[in-house]
Parts: C-alpha cells; sequence; structure tokens
C-alpha cells in the first residue's frame, strides 16, 4: 500500500508498505477519504521524530513517521476480540484514541488518556489501524457523506467541544480569535449550541467569508483594526462571555484574555506546538474573575456518535470547508498547499 511517511523534518514521501495486519482489538480500515491538519503541520515541521514517537508509541519505522490522523474508510480486517465492526462498514475514529480503563478514559476524556491511548498515526494510507476499536471508533450513518463525517474525527469536535467546554449558550456573545479550518469549526459550534452575537477574527478575507457562511455576525480583519479595541467597543466595553483561542500563539491567547468580560471564559483549543508557555496580563480588567479552559480534542465513540448525529439530523455542514481536492499520491504537494495557506485552502480532501 502507499502510504505518507515523514522522513525528516520537512519532508514527506510516499512509501510502499505492507498493508497492516490488525492485532487484539484492532480493526485495519480502507482509507477513502484523509486530510491534512494543523497539527500535522507541527508534527511535520516542529516536532523531532523521537517526539513523535513518544506521541504515539510504536508507531514508528524505520524509515520515518507514519503521517495523518483524520479519515474515513471501510473496514478491511477486524481483529480477535472487536465486537461492533464488521468487514465493509464505513467507520471513523477519534483523532486520539483512548485505552478506556484508566482513570481520565473512564472520567475525563479518551484524549487524555494515561493508561496506553495516543495519538492515531498512519491515516494518510490506502489502508490504517485503529487500535481499541470497540470504543474509539464509530459506524457513519446513512445519509452522512465521507466528507461531512471526517469533521467529527478532530476538528469539529475540538472546535464544538470548545463552546461546549466554555459553557457557552442561548444568546452568548463569542468571540473567536483565528479562523482557520479549526476556528472555523468553533465559530459553527457556536452557531449550533444558539449563541448570539458571534465575532470571527483573522487576517485572511477569504477565511472571513467562510466565517460569515459559518455563522459568524461580525467578521473582524486583524490586519485592518485591532480586533481587541473593536469587540470591546461591539460589547459595550464589557466583553464577551466566551473567547476561544482557536490557533496557538501568544497573542491571541492574550487577546482572548483581554475581551473576556467579568466572570467569562477564555477557551484554549489552538495547538500551541512547541511554544513552551503561554502568559496573561494580571493587571485588571483581564484577569480578575475570568475562567480559562482547556480543551484538547473530546473523543471515543459515544463523542463520535453524538457529533455524527448532530450532521445527521441538523442543519451543520462543514463540508464547505473542502477547498481543495487531491490524490494520495500527491501528498508532499498537499502539504506544501497546506502550509503555504495561499489558492484559499482550508481543508484538502484526499482520496486513494
Ligand atoms: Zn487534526
Ligand atoms: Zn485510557
Amino acid at each position: 500500500m502507499q502510504a505518507c511517511i515523514k522522513t525528516e523534518n520537512g519532508k514527506v514521501e510516499m512509501m510502499d508498505l505492507p498493508i497492516p495486519e490488525p492485532g487484539e482489538g484492532e480493526i485495519v480500515l480502507k482509507t477513502t477519504l484523509a486530510t491534512v491538519c494543523g497539527s500535522d503541520m507541527h508534527f511535520l515541521d516542529e516536532f523531532p521524530n523521537q517526539l513523535l514517537e513518544g506521541l504515539a508509541p510504536g508507531a514508528g519505522r524505520p524509515e520515518g513517521f507514519p503521517m495523518g490522523h483524520e479519515a474515513v474508510g471501510t473496514v478491511h480486517a477486524v481483529g480477535a476480540g472487536v465486537t461492533r465492526f464488521q468487514p465493509g462498514d464505513r467507520v471513523i475514529a477519534s483523532c486520539l484514541v483512548g485505552c478506556g480503563k484508566c482513570h481520565e478514559c473512564m472520567t475525563v476524556d479518551h484524549s487524555v488518556c494515561s493508561g496506553g491511548g495516543h495519538v492515531l498515526f498512519g491515516c494518510q494510507a490506502e489502508y490504517y489501524t485503529v487500535p481499541y476499536a470497540d470504543i474509539n471508533a464509530a459506524k457513519v450513518p446513512e445519509g452522512v457523506s465521507d466528507e461531512a463525517a471526517l469533521f467529527a474525527t478532530d476538528i469539529m469536535s475540538t472546535g464544538f467541544g470548545a463552546i461546549e467546554r466554555a459553557g457557552a449558550g442561548f444568546g452568548d456573545s463569542v468571540a473567536i480569535f483565528a479562523q482557520g479550518p479549526l476556528g472555523l469549526c468553533a465559530t459553527a459550534g457556536a452557531r449550533a449550541r444558539g449563541c448570539g452575537l458571534i465575532i470571527a477574527v483573522d487576517a485572511v478575507p477569504e477565511r472571513l467569508e467562510m466565517s460569515k457562511k459559518l455563522g459568524a455576525n461580525v467578521v473582524i480583519n486583524a490586519k485592518e483594526k485591532d480586533a481587541v479595541v473593536e469587540i470591546m467597543s461591539l460589547t459595550n466595553n464589557l466583553g464577551v462571555d466566551v473567547a476561544v483561542e482557536a490557533v496557538g500563539t501568544q497573542p491571541t491567547f492574550e487577546s482572548c484574555t483581554r475581551v473576556v468580560r467579568r466572570g467569562g471564559t477564555v477557551s484554549s483549543i489552538g495547538v500551541y506546538g512547541l511554544t513552551p508557555q503561554v502568559s496573561m496580563p494580571t493587571l485588571s480588567p483581564s484577569f480578575l474573575h475570568r475562567r480559562i479552559v482547556t480543551t484538547l480534542c473530546p473523543s471515543g465513540s459515544e463523542r463520535l456518535e453524538h457529533l455524527l448525529g448532530l450532521l445527521q439530523n441538523s442543519d451543520v455542514d462543514l463540508t464547505p470547508l473542502f477547498t481543495h481536492h487531491m490524490k494520495l499520491a500527491d501528498m508532499p504537494k498537499a502539504y506544501d498547499l497546506f502550509r503555504s495557506k495561499t489558492e484559499g485552502v482550508l481543508k484538502i480532501a484526499i482520496t486513494p
């Protein structure tokens, strides 16, 4: 099978590898759709392979690291002990897989598993393996396309999670800093959850156009205006109920702390990569009586089933985020395009 392998920092290659065989509790999926994610860029350009091995023990290969954690597939082979899946089922798995047995899996979330869970690497290939399949994967219902379902594996769960975990609901005001694919999912999530004023901030006009499509009332081009000043003026200098950080930088995190109202919540979902720390100003009015909530990516079968239920039965539609279509053989080009943020690229639909 063809698989996209990171050979060194900044470089991927397509390689011919054996089709994986499922171990106990595992399923092997034949990929029907995959994509590139912002996290992939951190994994590819910043993280040394040894560090990736720490995120997914055993996933590395002598020739490099298998890339990709967001995909849809049909079940090709089922390992011993798997009860919920059969060959031919159309399936998605969370981008972070949990063991289902540790304290974190039982009481917090599979995404922060301490019992052997890890990032689901290797989806940018013709076949990929899902460990602990019964608790980390879900069947895609009829009527939900591959392109719609793919979002549930990562950025829809994370973006919607930012809104849920901040406790935002009917009529709440929300500002979302950065409208890359993840921030756009947070915008759509705020709208789906019944929020009131939704303000989206970015510096790329195409992205702000998409924000409006997905539910933002007001968009601010951060190149043209000071977003903090604008948001305070839009909220009578009170600030918003919830500010979402969706890119993973100090300036956007700090802006969130400055625009959130007293009693409000900063909800952080951006991936900070190797940035060692973020800080916030301690002087009033940006520090006192605020909550900071951080979310990785709510994961697991139950989470997937809820998101798929929403996709099946509501008007939530994230498929406009697919701005480009490419073939698996062109993964190196897909990475170059995604990294360049040119041609209005948001998500690239990659098919075998
Ligand atoms: Zn991702
Ligand atoms: Zn666990």
